[in-house]
């Protein structure tokens, strides 16, 4: 009995309109049903933000004379939480967020839209995935990116993916050909240098536009998401998004067993 084909949500922070979404729900269609929805306008650098202030609108979005998709006034969080309450009849098998201009590596996967609809995804209990490729160019050739895509799409969807994990995917900036294949890797410690330019507005008040260097530290490790990109492989990270640190809570609770932790100031304004 043929099995029915996965339906696929998705996803970016780039905006709707950006190419990168274009060639991943493009290659995703080769696997099942592709449903998209993102933001109608960029959202890059939002990280996991929801908006709860003000209410959502979904507006349909053609491209080539045909539906492409559904745009959000939202952030990339949004249009998955949106997307599988509301939109789609059932949850998706697959969330797929990208393809990003810019990789999500290190530090990166903290400020990012594009991480953060994975991240999305895997809360609600869906295999999800992260794109990004490692240019800033905007009208950058996505196609072997998309190529990488649908084969770890592929892999997320016949594997056991453990729950509260998903997939971080960076693939380099390169022709496919020229790209090695795939290493699994771990998140790396670069980070940014951050440096606010002070410009004047045309009113003539002080402004500060950030301006940021990415360093990869000498000593990074080999296995580092960064290295795979740098030499020409496509990196994949299984990102967990539990943040406890273990080890020190265990160490606070073995070193404060004995201590009365009630803070005085507390009793006292209540006996008062
Ligand atoms: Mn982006």
């Amino acid at each position: 009995m043929a099995q029915k084909p996965p339906t696929i949500l998705v996803v970016n922070d780039d905006g709707i309109f950006s190419n990168g979404i274009y060639a991943l729900a493009k290659a995703l269609s080769a696997l099942g049903t592709v449903v998209v929805v993102a933001p109608d306008r960029q959202q890059s650098a939002v990280g996991h933000a929801l908006t709860v202030n003000a209410p959502l609108r979904v507006t349909p979005f053609h491209r080539d004379g045909t539906l492409f998709g559904y745009a959000v006034n939202g952030t990339p969080a949004d249009c998955v939480k949106l997307a599988v309450n509301k939109l789609l009849p059932a949850p998706p098998d697959l969330v797929a967020s990208g393809i990003n201009h810019g990789a999500n590596t290190a530090a990166n996967i903290l400020y990012s839209g594009t991480v953060s609809a994975a991240t999305e995804g895997m809360l609600l209990g869906i295999p999800s995935m992260a794109v990004s490729v490692d240019t800033l160019n905007e009208s950058f050739d996505c196609s072997a990116a998309a190529h990488y895509a649908l084969h770890i799409a592929r892999m997320l969807l016949s594997m056991d993916l453990p729950r509260g994990t998903f997939l971080n995917v960076n693939v380099p900036a390169l022709p496919l050909d020229d790209i090695r294949g795939i290493r699994f890797t771990r998140q790396g410690s670069a980070y940014w240098r951050d440096t606010y330019v002070e410009m004047q507005d045309p009113q003539g008040h002080t402004v500060y536009w950030i301006k940021g260097q990415y360093i990869i530290p000498e000593n990074e490790a080999p296995d580092a998401d960064d290295i795979a990109l740098r030499q020409g492989y496509v990196s994949v990270t299984p990102i967990r998004y539990q943040l406890t640190d273990e080890a020190l809570l265990h160490s606070l609770r073995t070193r404060y067993a004995h201590v009365d932790l009630t803070v005085d100031t507390h009793r006292t304004n209540a006996q008062s």
